[in-house]
């Protein structure tokens, strides 16, 4: 599932950081010699280590790419001069199941699911190697071109099997935007830079190979983060995530705690999918309010607005233009023919009238805001606080803004 809202770039940073020494080491002329030394072992550590992680994880789609990427650096010498006729069809199956691999999903057992992954690997590698030197070779070297790519020894077809992996994997970058697929985008860049000069430099092509498989564990590390860190549903940073940084707030801020007016009403007379995109909706609405405001998702359909450095004073304008921009919201529902049961349920309790869908959904938000100050010191004090005045919020006619203690609605 893809996280709404966040933009593939920074996902991209820090798996991205590996690549860039690795990139720093080539430029780098003059290698001691103990480097030259480790620098073959480097692949094995970081599959080691990856492999950790996918364990702990139960990620078999990233361990099987760890493994390949493992395989390509540890056979491509040998086979580049053992079997030369051998690199282009490897080249070609090499990238066809790193695209295989990023596509399958995961399956429940990690065993059964690597079983199949490693089997398929496998096929392909022995269906080259049973092709034999006679119709392998003739059918790559004829149709190898001249220039760069002769030069590299890289017949056409392994150029678009990279390009068409490279292509696929960017696709399911721009598609899921998860740290995952940021990972299996730049190994794979790493390698198809590496791989085709792999031959002639097998020292690049390991610290290539490192780049990749350090990029592919960052990345899964990141997902774990992000599953602790960020809602599914809005892909607004969680509850979690707003304790850390209550934590390391400073002596002035405010904070707003805004709760949708008769959330159960939508759920119970549109369905519980409406009642998500009531959440999603009123969370991108959350997300860009002015005045140096930071949203989270407190729970269910309350979320938190945290305003450092302001006052409750200065934060109040932009929360009542957020308030003001969720109400104007015209909320179409998308209209899903396969909307399950909850679908039918909402539309016998409108007593089964036509035209759904037709009117657009009015939303509205409360909001309670409290400052931190001298009375209000711990932030469970100010929440606390904000709670309070969100109730006032409520009890006044909801679709309103107080601030804690004051005795009228703010705006
Ligand atoms: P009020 O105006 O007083 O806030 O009324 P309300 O109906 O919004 O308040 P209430 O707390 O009674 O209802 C909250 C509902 O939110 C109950 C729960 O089923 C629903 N809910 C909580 N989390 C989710 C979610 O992730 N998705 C959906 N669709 N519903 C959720
Ligand atoms: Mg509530
Ligand atoms: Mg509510």
């Amino acid at each position: 599932m893809r996280y709404p809202h966040i933009p593939w770039l920074p996902l991209l940073f820090y798996p991205a950081l590996p690549v860039f020494a690795a990139a720093g080491l080539l430029l780098w002329q003059q290698w001691p010699p103990a480097l030259t030394q480790i620098v073959p072992f480097v692949p094995w550590v970081m599959t080691l280590v990856g492999a950790a992680i996918c364990l702990m994880y139960q990620r078999s789609q990233t361990l099987a790419l760890m493994l390949s990427v493992l395989a390509a650096v540890a056979l491509w010498p040998t086979l580049a001069s053992q079997a030369p006729w051998a690199t282009g069809p490897a080249l070609v199956w090499w990238s066809l199941a790193y695209t295989i691999n990023a596509l399958w999903a995961e399956r429940s057992s990690l065993l059964l699911d690597m079983a199949a992954r490693i089997g398929l690997m496998a096929i392909g590698a022995a269906v080259i190697a049973l092709a034999g030197q006679e119709g392998m070779a003739g059918l790559f070297g004829t149709l190898a071109v001249q220039g760069v790519l002769a030069r590299l020894g890289l017949p056409v077809q392994a150029l678009a099997a990279l390009l068409l992996t490279g292509l696929t994997l960017t696709l399911l970058l721009l598609r899921y935007g998860r740290p995952q697929q940021a990972g299996q985008w730049l190994g794979f860049m790493c390698m198809a830079w590496a791989l085709p000069r792999g031959a002639q430099h097998p020292l690049e092509l390991a610290v290539m190979a490192s780049a990749a498989l350090t990029a592919l564990s960052i990345s899964l590390a990141h997902e774990g983060f992000h599953m602790a860190f960020r809602d599914e549903l809005t892909g607004l940073p969680g509850r979690r995530a707003l304790n850390e940084r209550l934590q390391r707030m400073g002596r002035v801020y405010t904070l707003a705690m805004a709760d949708v007016d008769h959330f159960k009403a939508f759920n119970d007379t549109h369905g519980h999918d409406v009642g998500d995109q009531v959440l999603r909706m009123v969370a991108s609405q959350l997300r860009r309010v002015a005045g140096g405001g930071y949203a989270y998702r407190y729970g269910g359909e309350e979320f938190t607005l945290v305003f450092p450095g302001k006052t409750a004073v200065e934060a109040m304008p932009h929360l009542e233009t957020v308030r003001r921009a969720i109400e104007a919201y015209q909320m179409r529902l998308r209209d899903k023919p396969a909307r399950p049961k909850a679908d039918q349920v909402g539309q016998r309790r409108r007593g089964g009238r036509g035209g759904r869908n037709s009117r657009p959904l009015r939303v509205t938000v409360s909001i309670g805001v409290a400052e931190r100050g001298e009375a209000l010191r711990a932030p469970d004090a100010v929440i606390k606080a904000a709670d309070q005045a969100l109730y006032k919020a409520k009890d006044g006619g909801r679709n309103q803004v107080w601030a804690y203690g004051a005795r009228r609605r703010a705006g």
